[in-house]
């Protein structure tokens, strides 16, 4: 079992992380967002994707594509795909207990927007537990796996790496934070990300690289059975 005595901060990505990702609820965020570029650039819904998915794996987030690519304003565009149903994003009951009972601070460290956090950490009733949230807007829109948003996110909130953990359902958004001390751990599920890119896609059972130390399917049970 990991000893995590040294570890004061837990740091945790948003989506397909505080939630799984067999919830299949962030397939309207995708979906947004084609619907988006295809009014955006005036290409059809296919072409629309293809260049939202190349950005992905090309620049961390497609909204960092198309404000590097086109100047896009990231706002009008965050609002519209941020703008979903949460209903059918069943909250894990488990979840805000085992966050509560960290020992040391929490926060979660997210592409998406700050309101996007709020919105969806309410729902799950985890929202109020955190110490502090960063968003895609705190970090002048770079976004992780760069390098940049994760030195910003330590200093704002004062972490020494070595004494954090972060939690990602991304295997190429660890990669940074285990290269400046953090202990990691992927989150995986069992949906279907095949039509991903292969190196942006959420993390399946059969996934890890070696800057992952730990991985779970079961984000509470991993929290309640290893504090
Ligand atoms: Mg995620």
């Amino acid at each position: 079992m990991p000893d995590h005595a040294h570890i004061r901060h837990w740091v945790f990505d948003l989506d397909n992380t505080l939630y799984s990702g067999d919830a299949e609820f962030f397939k309207q965020i995708d979906k947004k967002m084609t619907t988006f570029i295809s009014d955006y650039l005036k290409l059809d819904p296919p072409d629309a994707r293809k260049v939202q998915k190349d950005y992905l794996a090309e620049y961390g987030t497609s909204l960092s594509g198309l404000m590097a690519v086109h100047g896009m304003d990231p706002a009008p565009f965050l609002e519209f795909v941020h703008d979903v149903d949460l209903s059918p994003l069943t909250p894990c009951p488990h979840l805000p207990s085992a966050i509560a009972a960290l020992p040391g601070k929490k926060y979660i460290f997210t592409n998406g927007s700050q309101a996007h956090a709020k919105n969806v950490g309410e729902h799950l009733g985890v929202y109020d537990l955190f110490d502090g949230v960063f968003g895609i807007e705190d970090v002048d829109y770079v976004p992780k796996p760069k390098r940049s948003p994760y030195i910003k996110f330590c200093d704002v909130f004062d972490i020494d790496p070595k004494a954090a953990i972060m939690f990602e359902d991304s295997v190429r958004n660890l990669e940074v934070p285990k290269y400046m001390g953090m202990s990691t751990v992927l989150v995986t599920s069992d949906a279907d990300w095949s039509h991903e890119p292969e190196h942006a896609r959420p993390a399946g059972p059969g996934s890890g690289a070696d800057w992952v130390d730990h991985m779970t399917g079961n984000l509470a049970g991993w929290l309640t059975s290893t504090t």
